[in-house]
Order: C-alpha cells, then structure tokens, then sequence
C-alpha cells in the first residue's frame, strides 16, 4: 500500500490526503494554527495482543486512530487486511473527518484496523480476535457511543460489530443502555437499521444521479443525455461494487458493461445482468466465466474498458500515472476510498474527464450508520410512532380527493398513495437529501472559488470550513 510503483508517485495515503488538504486550505484565509490543527491526526492508539490459534499463540497488530475530537463520537470503519500500516489508517481517519463534514453528520472522524488476512482464519478465530481487539479498545478508551464508533469497512461486516458490541456491553459492566450505540453496521436484530448494508452503494447512486442534474456541468466534460443508457464499468464486487451495479441497472437505466474483482472480471457491451452475476459468483466464487461475457483476466483490466461512467469500488491507488492513460471514461465516480492517485488525477482533470471525490461520494456508509446511532439512543425504530397516523391522514385524503371527483384511484395505486413510511424509506430519503444537499454545497464552492478548480478540492474546501467554524466555536481547552 505504502509502494513506490513506476513513475515514482508518493503513494503514502496519509501523504496524499495532506497534499490534497494543502491544496483547499491554500485558498483560505484560516490561521496558520487552526489549519494545522485541523490537519493534524490528534490521537493514535496502537496495540499488540496475542489470540491463541489452535495450539499456539499469534500477535496481532491493531491500530484505532482518532483524527479530530472537533464533535463527538469520533466514526469511522475497522478494516480487516494485511495491508494495514498505521500511516494508512491516520489518513483514513483524516478521511472520515472530512467526509463526516461535507454530509454534515455530527462526528469526528475516526479508523481502525488489524493487520491480518481474515480469510485465512476461522469464523470462531475470527471472533476471538474481533474480542480481544475490542477488550484493547475499551482498556484505552477508543470505543463507547460518546466517544468513538467504529462500522464495517474492508474485511468486516456485521458480524464482526455483533461481536464488538456484545463485548463492549459485558466489559463495561451491561449497565449501559445505550451500550450497542458502541458500533454500527450491526444486524437488524442486535440494534442494526434497514439500509446500512446497501448505503455506500445507495449514497453513490444517489451522488451520480444529483451530478446528472447539472446538464451544463456535465457538457464541460463531454457529457450529453440522461443516465439512462450509460456504459458503466466497475472495479470492485464486494459490498459497494455489487449494489452500485444493482442499482445503476435496475434503477437507472445504466448499462453495466463491465465488472472486475481481484481475481478479474467480465465485459458484455450489451449490459450484464447483475442479479445473475451475483449468483455465478455465489456458486463459482468467480466473476469469470460468466455465460454470455468475455472474460477480463487481470484484477484492473476492467479500469481500462471504454465507458461512460468508471466506478472504482474495490482499493486505494488503482487508476496511477503507470494506467491512466489507458483509462477511457467521461466520468469517475470514485466509490472506493483513495483509488485515484494525485497523478492520475492530476492527469485525468487535465483531459477533461470528470471525477466525482470519494470524499463526497461514498459517504453513505457514514450518513445511514449516523441513522442506526440516533436510532440506538432513541431505542426506537423509525417510523414506529408515525406510520400508523401518517396511513390514516393519506387515507382521509385520498377519500377526499375521491369523493370529490366521483372517481376511484385503481386499487394498486391507491395502496400506493395510502402506504406510511417504513424504517428504509425514512433512511433512504434520509440519505437522498443529504447526497443532494452535500453535492449542492460542493458545486456552489467550486463556482463561488474558481481557484479550488475541481470537484475534489471543493469538498476539501467544504469539510475545512465546516470543522474550523467547529474549532472556533469551542475555543481553544486544556
Ligand atoms: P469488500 O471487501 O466487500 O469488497 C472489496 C472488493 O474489491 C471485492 O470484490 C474484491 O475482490 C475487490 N478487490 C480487492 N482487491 C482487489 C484488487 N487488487 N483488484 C481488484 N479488485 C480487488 O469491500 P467494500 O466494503 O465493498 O469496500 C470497497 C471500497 O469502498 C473500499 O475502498 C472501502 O474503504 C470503501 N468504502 C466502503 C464502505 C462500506 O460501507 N462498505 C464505505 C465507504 C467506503
């Protein structure tokens, strides 16, 4: 991850995401202190602990960072890869800060992780590490609902936060009512919320559609049309690539002409059914060899089929100096975090191509697990105390609407009109006004600043101020 690939690029993270701040904050009038603070990752808890493993004892390296305390909880994933360093994670958190920022969510920004392959381990060792990690955790004050909430990223799911929490809950005494309020990204029935699973992929349909609004916007890069009928290609078929591609297909009207993983991809220009390739690889474990696709045998191949619209959803650092040339897209809507180098960028801004931040882009994650946080304090799922009146007051009205008119809404229609909102429609809409919103923000500081220059450097812009008003607003403490 910390490599030095051809051309020499600098592909330390926590180096790129500073260059990448350097370059907003040099539009602003902020002290030069309040920048740095900004800047800087305020708190680093590394730890080394032993899990017995069958019949010996394995060390493991765990990191849990803690950027910028500016609000409470600190948020941010437990990525599970044996690519973790330390520097990776500072800059994840730092990531985490400005993404929480331009969604407007209430937290700091926060990332963990433990260098190991979790494949290579069995579910009941997997727990006992997700444990005793935790127990490190909660030793140093690095988790709790006031003060820092880890979620999913690479390498952990559901499971893994089941067992965060439950073993939060039993070493903080189970006094706690708003214990598994510790982590999100849980199942349904241990506190999770309808929707978290899907957000990233859900945040990033709803930012590429708001991008598509802005016909003249797009026409700078080329852009013509609607989604409707557009060539998409996507690196990456985990949780984010698969629901990126669900939704883009069978919402939108896009057809997803490529898919990759890190064991290759396939490519039908037709558009491939997505529901299908889900269960091909489900049985094979494979993309490849998908009936009807020709198959793409290198894990970035797929970066490099022509499209309308690129989606990195899979690793930091995959379109660099070495392969951006050969990328031949409009659009790159980056669902991954970090997966364009600055060279790359550098490039792709000079070529006209358009790409949509990480920053911005993927933050679904966060927003919903924001949701699933405030629905753990409240106790309460939504929509529990509301659906019922707001049936009876649409159905008051749609009876009115009837006996006005003498006519009868068909029955489907009318069940439609009369339904209240469930928990995944309140999330849902929820995330869909603050994609929009957040994307709004975004584009209103690139026109008011033509110096910012691109989408990227305006989000920086966005999160800076928003956390330096935080700053200023809480003084300076001991
Ligand atoms: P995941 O583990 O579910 O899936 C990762 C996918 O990437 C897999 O299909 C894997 O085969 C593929 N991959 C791994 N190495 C590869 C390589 N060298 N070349 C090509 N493909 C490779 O992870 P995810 O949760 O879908 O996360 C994907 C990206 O999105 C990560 O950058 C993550 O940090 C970011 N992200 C995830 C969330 C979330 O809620 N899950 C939120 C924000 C950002």
């Amino acid at each position: 991850m910390q490599n030095r690939p051809k051309g020499g690029e600098d592909l330390n993270l926590w180096n790129i995401v500073s260059r990448q701040f350097d370059k907003a904050a040099a539009t602003m009038s902020y002290p030069e202190g309040l920048l740095r603070q900004i800047k800087a990752c305020n708190a680093v808890y590394y730890v080394q602990f032993p899990v017995r493993i069958g019949d010996r004892y394995e060390i493991f390296e765990g990191w849990r960072a803690e950027h910028s305390q500016h609000h409470k909880p600190t948020k941010g994933g437990i990525r599970y890869s044996e690519m973790v360093t330390q520097e990776e994670i500072m800059a994840l958190a730092a990531l985490m800060t400005y993404k929480c920022a331009i969604v407007d969510v209430p937290f700091g920004g926060s990332k963990g992780g433990i260098r190991f392959n979790p494949k290579k381990y069995t579910r009941d060792q997997l727990e006992k590490i997700t444990r005793r990690y935790t127990a490190e955790l909660v030793r140093k004050n690095f988790i709790g609902p006031g003060l820092n909430v880890p979620a999913p990223d690479l390498g952990t799911g559901e499971q893994e936060m089941a067992w965060m929490a439950d073993t939060y809950d039993a070493l903080t005494h189970g006094e706690d009512t708003d214990a598994f309020a510790c982590v999100t990204g849980k199942p349904i029935s241990q506190g999770g919320i309808h929707g978290r699973r899907e957000a990233t992929g859900r945040g990033v349909q709803y930012g590429i559609r708001e991008a598509f609004k802005f016909k003249d916007d797009l026409k700078k890069f080329g852009i013509t049309g609607g989604l409707e009928g557009k060539r998409v290609a996507i690196q990456g078929f985990g949780n984010v690539g698969t629901h990126v591609a669900k939704f883009l297909s069978e919402e939108d009207g896009c057809r997803v002409i490529a898919v990759g993983d890190v064991n290759g991809g396939v490519v039908n220009q037709d558009g491939l059914n997505i529901a299908a390739l889900i269960e091909h690889r489900a049985k094979t474990g494979n993309l490849i060899g998908f009936p009807g696709a020709k198959d793409l045998p290198g894990a970035a191949d797929v970066l490099e089929i022509e499209c309308d619209i690129l989606v990195p959803a899979a690793l930091e650092n995959q379109i660099t100096l070495e392969n951006v040339g050969r990328v031949k897209t409009k659009m790159i809507a980056e669902a991954a975090n970090g997966p364009t180098t600055p060279g790359a960028d550098e490039a792709l801004n000079a070529r006209g191509v358009m790409v949509i931040p990480d920053i911005y882009l993927n933050a679904g994650g966060v927003t919903v697990s924001y949701f699933e946080w405030t629905k753990n304090l409240s106790h309460m799922r939504y929509g529990r105390m509301e659906k019922r009146l707001e049936e009876i007051n649409r159905e008051k009205l749609v009876t009115s609407i009837e006996q006005m008119s003498q006519l009868r809404f068909p029955e489907r229609m009318r069940k439609d009109l009369v339904g209240g909102p469930d928990e995944i429609d309140l999330v849902n809409s929820g995330l869909e006004g603050t994609m929009q919103s957040a994307y709004r923000d975004i584009r209103q500081a690139l026109q008011e600043d033509k110096r910012l220059g691109d989408l990227r450097t305006a989000a920086f812009a966005v999160a800076i101020g928003r956390v330096a008003r935080a700053y200023n607003e809480l003084g300076v403490f001991p």
